[in-house]
């Protein structure tokens, strides 16, 4: 008898299993709106100028393919520090982050989740908001944390459930970890306002809870990165020692280059020294050190002028057509097709997804009648919509509405 015969069959990827249902899909009419990919205006997956321009920079100079050291490229490193955290943060300023590349924002998490469980002082529970990322859950969880749930999504409103969230944070035990999503919240779409985060961090503060923010869009929300940095920014304004993951894959478009970054805000020079050396004994068991080629890539975009204002504007662009998606199937569902319900939310909602208020038999349907594959949850991601498809989804949905 096989070694492996008593291993059970997991069940697939909730998201990665749409897009294998897509391809397997030989409709022409079919459309993937699972996976949280930018798509250009003809449905294709989009490389950045800014980033083939760093490309050429970058072979031109002839690089060779040494290791990293274990905590990555020391100068994407403190670049990425810096356009998370502003270059006129006090932190940035004193030197007092203890920064490490990752592999992308699970990377990020997952070292952050091992380092909190391996150092954090207090009850190691970490509050996620209802619902998040599905892979929130698995990576603090095999990380060792507890993991709870606070209050994030109402669903009569199609939108933000901040008297629900207030009253789970403060009912949280003191100084809990609490996930935050820095903007563009996956899946719902739905953000805070500046000054819901004002009161946010004031209960944060109070229930002296320890901020553990995830930015795995920034610059996608609002198409700037400074905007979408506010809630960061504020917190460390307000003195709360965060913790920080970071992603290049959204707003660079390096999906599969796994560039990202986590950090956590030190006391001094000397605290951030101890910090590091236990950041590089967490991650050296895992995988020694990150790769190259997407960090080059990334650090010569933050630190060329002329690209990093070219990838500014691209940023820009891809928030601009997604916003502009948004605004054309909320006219379609209500004005074209007359579909039932209220779809302002289409609208409101921020970022790479929007959470149709869909049920899971009408997901389920789209998929069966439709050929257009959507999480189960409803949610959409909105960069799958263009000009040539936008038509036949609306009309779908009506359809599977009424
Ligand atoms: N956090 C959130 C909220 C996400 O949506 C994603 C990407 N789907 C990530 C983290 C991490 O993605 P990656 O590892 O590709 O950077």
């Amino acid at each position: 008898v096989s070694t492996w015969s008593s291993v059970p069959a997991g069940p697939p990827d909730p998201i990665l299993g749409v897009s294998e249902a897509f391809k397997a899909d030989k409709d022409p009419r079919k459309i993937n709106l699972g996976v949280g990919a930018y798509r250009d205006e003809n449905g294709k997956p989009y490389v950045l100028s800014s980033v083939k321009k760093a490309e050429e920079s970058i072979r031109a100079s002839n690089p060779d393919k040494e290791y990293l050291p274990i905590t990555g490229l020391p100068e994407f490193t403190k670049n990425a520090a810096k356009l998370a955290y502003g270059e006129d943060s006090a932190p940035v300023k004193a030197g007092t982050i203890a920064v490490t590349q990752s592999i992308s924002g699970t990377g990020a998490l997952r070292i952050g989740g091992a380092f909190l469980g391996r150092f954090y002082p207090h009850a190691k529970v970490i509050y996620l908001p209802v619902p998040s990322w599905g892979n929130h859950t698995p990576i603090f969880r095999d990380s060792g944390l507890e993991v709870r749930g606070y209050r994030y999504f109402d669903k009569k409103t199609v939108g933000l459930d901040f008297e629900g969230l207030k009253e789970d944070l403060r009912n949280a035990p003191e100084k809990a970890i609490v996930l935050l999503h820095a903007c563009a919240h996956n899946p719902t779409g739905v953000d805070p306002t500046p000054a819901q985060w004002q009161e946010i961090s004031d209960i944060v503060k109070e229930r002296q809870l320890f901020p553990f923010f995830d930015m795995a869009y920034q610059g996608f929300a609002s198409g700037s990165t400074d905007r979408d940095a506010f809630a960061v920014r504020h917190f460390v304004k307000e003195g709360h020692q965060i913790a920080l993951s970071q992603s290049f894959a959204k707003n660079m478009g390096l999906y599969g280059e796994r560039v990202g970054a986590f950090s956590l805000i030190t006391a001094d020079a000397e605290e951030k020294a101890r910090v590091d050396s236990q950041l590089k004994i967490v991650i050296r068991p895992m995988y020694s050190n990150p790769p190259l080629h997407g960090a080059q890539i990334a650090n010569t975009i933050l630190s060329t002028p002329a690209l990093y204002h070219e990838w500014e504007s691209e940023v820009k662009g891809m928030a601009e057509r997604i916003i502009s998606m948004r605004e054309r199937l909320y006219n379609e569902l209500t004005h074209t097709h007359k579909t039932p319900g209220e779809w302002s939310h289409i609208k409101s909602q921020i970022g790479m997804f929007s959470f149709t208020g869909l049920s899971e038999a009408q997901s389920v349907g789209l998929a069966e009648k439709a050929h257009i594959y959507l999480t189960k949850d409803g949610r959409i991601s909105m960069a799958g919509l263009n000009g040539s498809n936008i038509d036949y989804f609306a009309e779908s949905v009506a359809r599977a509405v009424k």
